[in-house]
């Protein structure tokens, strides 16, 4: 039997972040893996209490490693290679990216506490490797940092193209434009699926260039009268540019303000993309230029509580402060799930007296995802027998689907994470299920989605918990009074009495309710206290809090 070429997304479909593609040539028994990402997706606060990151489940990778022949980087975002520090121990495949992506992951590993050594061959951009049966080619395309690449994925079965992040910008500040004759030839040649971008798909039309973000913004510095803060996605090298022009232009001084940008803007000069582009200054000498000289490129553009935006909007950062009279750009857009802490930051800034200016009046941000006429475009161009939209939630990937099918595209295949969709030889299809599901960073730990920790402590963020300990004799009658500790419960109800007592009382009465025999079993006394504590303040406060009850026979 000829090998049949497959593709699963083990993340990035039905959300937006944690992409992970796989593709698979062979027999049903035995695949060659040729990974594509490895991305993380935020955690929020209310919830998943306490995880920052989420990533996806790579077990089923986890059990073919010896199969895996590589993992191919499109680009430096966190959405696409902030899973590899802590994912890539469980896998050691070689890791191929260019220039840029793989010294922006070579500074992320050395800002890691105990930087971890994981090799990555480079491959210039518009270049071709080999990996296992696997040739990949990495096609310029534009998008919101440098060196986003589609991947054209060569194989014995037809040539696959994996957009990754891509729009077309005509006049991008930093790199190439999208390789629009590139595109056209494997066109020409043939493509047997586009496994490509969604974002923007509910978005008519096409994204403005990020050479008239950069004019607006040169405007509104120019004619800013106070100090100038800026903020934007500390990867946005081409909006780092644009900043740095504008302050140029009007006779000001840059400050990069914030460990990422730092780091960003170090990489970007490492790598020639701020060829040409004046020095930055530390943040440390801020505060000895006259305001009409300074702008401030900030990081937290998310509302990220320790990234130095936030922490000017609170009167905390140790250099960088604004005035009645300064203006504040928002280079960003606020990513869905932030907007609360975006708003809280933007209240603090205008509070100090600071005119705030967003996307919503002014051109300062444009998307680095292609909307509906570049995706009719890349169609056209490409002419593909198969769409398969990834990276979009639901309403992204049909939006997509039903641009495709409106295009002419033979055949269009939404899938799942986790779907083993068959490319081809033959008709495409999904043909197999495989383990998929996400793992939480929590602390220093990576715990699976379906752990206790989290779903204990959202339910003690909502609900408090209370502890007992109850001492039985061998006899089964109580050798003390029980011990009651409650831990975020209202003080008293609404009648006046103590939650502290009522929960002594309904202990008590609980255990000497008990027929004898129970009251001899530790953990069945344990349990009914559980039930009747819960129950009580169900009744009382209209919730039901965590209750753990330990038995101690004395
Ligand atoms: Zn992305
Ligand atoms: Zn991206």
């Amino acid at each position: 039997m000829a090998d049949e070429l497959t593709f699963a997304p083990l993340g990035g479909v039905g959300e937006i972040g944690m992409n992970l593609s796989i593709y698979g040539l062979g027999s049903r028994h035995k695949r060659a893996w040729l990974a594509v990402d490895l991305g993380v997706s935020f955690g929020d606060e209310e919830h998943l209490p306490g995880i920052d990151l989420i990533m996806p489940d790579i077990s089923f990778l986890e059990k073919e490693r010896h199969n895996l022949v590589g993992l191919v980087l499109t680009h430096a975002h966190e959405d696409h290679f902030g899973a590899i520090i802590d994912l890539w121990p469980r896998l050691k495949c070689p890791i191929y990216a260019t220039g840029f992506s793989a010294a922006m992951f070579e500074a992320k590993c050395e800002a890691e506490r105990k930087p971890p050594k994981i090799p990555v061959t480079v491959i210039p951009s518009g270049g071709r490797v080999d990996v296992g049966p696997f040739n990949v080619e990495f096609i310029p395309v534009a998008h919101s940092i440098p060196e986003s690449h589609a991947l054209a994925i060569h194989t014995e079965v037809g040539t696959v193209l994996h957009t990754g992040d891509w729009k077309i910008d005509p006049m991008p500040i930093i790199g190439p434009p999208t390789d629009e004759r590139r595109l056209r030839e494997l066109g020409d040649a043939g493509v047997l699926a586009l496994v490509g971008d969604s974002t923007n798909a509910v978005r008519e039309g096409r994204s403005p260039s990020e050479t008239e973000v950069a004019k607006s913004i040169a405007d509104l510095v120019k004619n800013a009268r106070g100090r100038v803060a800026i903020t934007t996605f500390a990867s946005n090298v081409s909006r780092i540019k644009a900043v740095a022009d504008a302050a140029k232009a009007a006779d000001r001084e840059v400050f990069v303000v914030g460990r990422a940008m730092a780091r960003v803007v170090q990489v970007a000069r490492e790598t020639g993309y701020l060829k040409g582009v004046q020095n930055f200054r530390d943040p440390d000498l801020y505060g000895h230029f006259p305001p009409d000289k300074v702008v401030a490129l900030c990081t937290g553009s998310q509302g990220e509580p320790r990234a130095a935006l936030a922490r000017i909007a609170n009167d905390d950062h140790p250099e960088v402060t604004l005035n009645r009279g300064d203006t504040v750009i928002f280079s960003s857009r606020t990513i869905p799930g932030n907007e609360k802490a975006v708003g809280a930051i933007i209240n603090g800034l205008v509070g100090q007296g600071a005119e705030v200016i967003t996307d919503r009046t002014h051109l300062v941000h444009v998307s680095g995802h292609p909307r509906c006429d570049e995706l009719r475009d890349m169609l056209a161009w490409t002419r593909p027998q198969l769409l398969i939209p990834v990276h979009g939630e639901a309403l992204h990937l049909s939006e997509h689907a039903r641009l495709g099918r409106a295009a002419g595209v033979p055949k269009v295949l939404t899938c799942r994470n986790g779907d083993l969709v068959k490319l081809g030889p033959g008709a495409p299809g999904i043909i197999d299920e495989l383990q998929n599901g996400r793992l939480y960073k929590d602390g220093t730990i990576l715990e699976d989605a379906k752990s206790r920790a989290v779903i204990e402590r959202r339910r003690m963020a909502f609900a408090g918990c209370i502890f007992v300990a109850v001492a039985m004799t061998e006899k089964g009658e109580l050798a003390d009074d029980p011990e009651v500790d409650l831990v975020g419960i209202p003080e008293k109800n609404t009648a006046g009495e103590a939650f502290d007592d009522i929960v002594f009382d309904v202990v008590i009465s609980t255990v000497e309710g008990l027929p004898r025999a129970r009251r001899r079993d530790p953990d069945a006394v344990a349990e009914s206290v559980r039930r009747a504590v819960r129950a009580a303040l169900g009744q009382q406060w209209g919730k039901k809090p965590l209750c753990l009850v330990h038995v101690l026979a004395v």
